[in-house]
């Protein structure tokens, strides 16, 4: 398989400082392996900046062939966790941590921890491929709510699990790519602003990699840019 990848980040319209933390920095094309990852950080001050940033260069960090995206993401975690206990003033910082192993042989290794979501766009329909560890998205897996009254609901942006926490759980999942798939891994920025039918439609229209990742942007920021929003787009070439 071949991969053109594509990021993108922006402070939005509200925020002061971009806390989200996004690799590979530059646009390329690969046979791959490649390592993808958004990381959306929190926390006082510029904690949350900190923790995505120190967690993503861990994750990232080794051969990008190395597919064990759970050691990845606790490696991140460790990170963070060994930066607040030498500044204690940084307690309690953490970050969102999604992250893809693109293989030579055509697999996505996922790992993802957090809000921040990954998606399939196949023969021009999205699907999740990640669960938001949140309030409300335990409370549809309950059958308490619906999965439309969770993108609504006050309490949306409580998330459940953070990595700089002690021994956070990692969702992994394989998923065999096809040539023509593009893969999203984006902060909840994108996601709160636009849900997944505006989200189908740019990329049905956008057809190039970063056209598509500027796109969303744009389009987070023109429904209100309220929180930072970072995107990573990879196509699957044959
Ligand atoms: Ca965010």
């Amino acid at each position: 398989m071949k991969y053109t990848w594509a990021t993108a980040t922006h402070v939005g319209h509200v925020r002061e400082q971009n806390e989200d933390a996004v690799a590979p920095e530059i646009d390329g094309t690969s046979s791959g392996p490649v390592v993808v990852a958004v990381a959306d950080g929190m926390g006082g001050a510029a904690a949350g900046e900190v923790a995505s940033r120190l967690a993503l260069e861990a994750a990232i960090a080794g051969p990008p062939a190395d597919t064990d995206t759970a050691r990845r993401i606790s490696d991140g975690n460790r990170a963070v966790l060994d930066a607040v206990l030498e500044d204690p003033s940084q307690a309690g910082m953490g970050t969102t941590m999604t992250l893809g192993v693109f293989d030579v042989a055509g697999t996505l290794h996922l790992g993802h921890v957090g809000d921040s979501r990954a998606y399939l766009f196949r023969n021009d329909e999205l699907r999740r491929l990640t669960t938001d560890h949140t309030y409300v998205m335990e409370l549809v897996a309950r059958g308490q709510i619906s999965i439309e009254d969770a993108s609504t609901h006050p309490r949306r942006n409580l998330i459940t699990r953070v990595v700089g926490m002690e021994d956070v759980a990692v969702d992994t999942d394989d998923v065999a790519l096809e040539p023509g798939d593009r893969v999203l891994i984006c902060s909840d920025g994108l996601t709160d602003m636009l849900d997944d039918e505006s989200i189908t439609e740019i990329l049905r229209r956008e057809t190039s990699v970063p056209g598509a990742a500027w796109a969303l942007i744009e389009a987070a920021n023109t429904a209100g840019g309220v929180d930072n929003t970072t995107v990573a787009i990879v196509a699957v070439h044959p």
